[in-house]
């Protein structure tokens, strides 16, 4: 018998297929002959488990090499559309950004900037002054100074006003936030000390009071950002726990994990506790992040007395965490949308907040009607904010509803498909391999798409997505 590895061509024969000579002007020579290689190797190993099969011909072989050469150079990040209704999304990469904020990022990442120059002694300067002022403005602190993110926020915080000692939280506080974010680590990983006062249901300021000794620093009050506990609850208000801290000589640090600017009420949501109010009520250290409820870039905003901000300014942990030119800048776009009182318009997951029920109840019957398909009806549903701010809260929205063909009867998905029902997970599955990607939410063996979350100028490629969807499934 003959070697069936003959068949399979050598690499120089391969890189002159016209396939891969045509590749040359996108990719220098070592990436396709690496690929090349790999493609033989995989050949080589596919003929070695089954002798039988008919060897792949060099037009399939340069194909191969040519699609592993563009996914390997391909970007990371897909742009995709959120039809899930959960505003703040962190697998989908929370907040969307304003026009504003994304052209001063572009416009940071272009060229120079003053990032750490001070233009008017021309002497090197600070990245942590320029949201100061922007920051006071807003939220009426004494100052503010961003790092990368709020978990880092944190970190910096205990490390630099607790180090090595004693910090007060609530039994009911020192929590998981989600993406591994545990306070007592946190708490351990700044050097700090936890000391857990209350139970996890009830706490009072009592509880606080006799749990500070000479080795305590910091009252550390938590937002539960992504669990409620009902019932039989209570826990201090700040203006309680700034008496205990004024008392017990202690700084009092009050993370609120999303904060708001903006009064959620006002949109027929639970209260978010808002950054204003907490600095109002005497924290001598308020955190949030910038990509929750604040609408912005990634970042971790520190707001508080200027005292203990240059203190941790001052500490080596600073400059570890601190934050890029591109977020400096766009939170500062962000941050001017709400000085400006147009937050609710220019901000992206404002807008979703406020859009109204026959919006998008019109939007949804728009996609139902472009695709005129039986199985697509336009149902009331629930979107709701996510991202670690109001669980529990939703919002009435209306979106465009495809049922699953699974039936009462308790038909296989394969026999109520021969029915010319909807196999939703098969169709899920096929939107999100749309290009753009489109994701959207299982209920109920059905599929919701949810406008809410959809930006108006993705509806055509939604509408495509989908059109293309429904008919492999037929
Ligand atoms: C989300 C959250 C954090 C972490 O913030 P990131 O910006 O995601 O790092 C910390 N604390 C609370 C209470 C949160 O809700």
């Amino acid at each position: 018998m003959q070697n069936p590895y003959r068949a399979l061509p050598s690499i120089d024969r391969l890189l002159r297929h016209p396939a891969l000579t045509a590749a040359r002007d996108r990719f220098p020579a070592d990436h396709l002959t690496r690929h090349a290689r790999a493609a033989l190797d995989r050949a080589r190993a596919a003929l070695a488990s089954a002798p039988a099969a008919p060897p792949p011909d060099d037009d399939a072989l340069a194909a191969a090499v040519v699609a592993t050469a563009e996914a390997a150079a391909a970007a990371p990040l897909r742009p995709l559309i959120n039809a899930t209704g959960v505003i703040l999304h962190t697998n989908l990469g929370r907040a969307p950004l304003s026009a504003a904020t994304r052209a001063a990022m572009a416009r940071a990442g272009q060229g120079y900037s003053n990032l750490e120059f001070d233009l008017a002694a021309g002497e090197r300067g600070s990245r942590f002054v320029h949201l100061d002022p922007l920051l006071r403005e807003v939220t009426g602190a004494e100052a503010g100074i961003i790092v990368n993110n709020n978990a880092a926020a944190v970190l910096l915080a205990l490390a630099a006003l607790a180090p090595a000692r004693e910090v007060l939280v609530s039994r009911g506080e020192a929590v998981e936030i989600g993406g591994g974010f545990r306070i007592p680590d946190v708490l351990r990983q700044s050097g700090a000390t936890l000391v857990e006062v209350g139970t996890t249901n009830r706490t009072r300021a009592a509880d606080y009071r006799d749990a500070a000794t000479a080795r305590t620093a910091v009252l550390l009050r938590v937002h539960a950002s992504n669990f409620r506990i009902v019932g039989f609850t209570e826990a201090p208000t700040l203006a309680e726990l700034r008496a205990v801290a004024d008392e017990a000589g202690l700084l009092l640090l009050d993370d609120l994990g999303s904060g708001a600017l903006l009064d959620t009420t006002a949109y027929g949501l639970a209260a978010e506790p808002r950054v204003q109010d907490s600095v109002r009520a005497g924290a001598d250290v308020v955190l949030f992040s910038g990509d929750k409820l604040l609408g912005g870039p990634q970042a971790g905003i520190i707001v508080g007395g200027r005292a203990p901000l240059e203190r941790l300014q001052r500490h080596p942990l600073a400059r570890a965490l601190r934050a890029d030119k591109t977020a400096i800048a766009g939170l500062a776009a962000t941050l001017q949308h709400y000085l400006r009182g147009e937050a609710e318009r220019e901000i992206p997951v404002w807008r979703m907040i406020s859009a109204h029920p026959d919006a998008l109840r019109q939007r949804a019957a728009a996609w139902r009607d472009a695709l005129a398909h039986p199985a697509l009806t336009v149902r009331e549903a629930r979107s709701t904010v996510g991202g670690g701010s109001l669980p529990g809260e939703t919002l009435p929205t209306w979106a465009l509803a495809i049922a699953g063909g699974a039936t009462a009867g308790g038909a296989m998905a394969g026999d109520a498909m021969a029915g010319g029902a909807t196999d939703v997970g098969r169709l899920a599955q096929s939107l999100r391999c749309a290009d753009p990607p489109v994701v959207g939410r299982i209920e109920k063996d059905t599929l919701w798409l949810d406008p809410r979350t959809v930006d108006p100028e993705e509806d055509a490629a939604l509408i495509t997505a989908l059109r293309t969807a429904l008919a492999a499934q037929a």
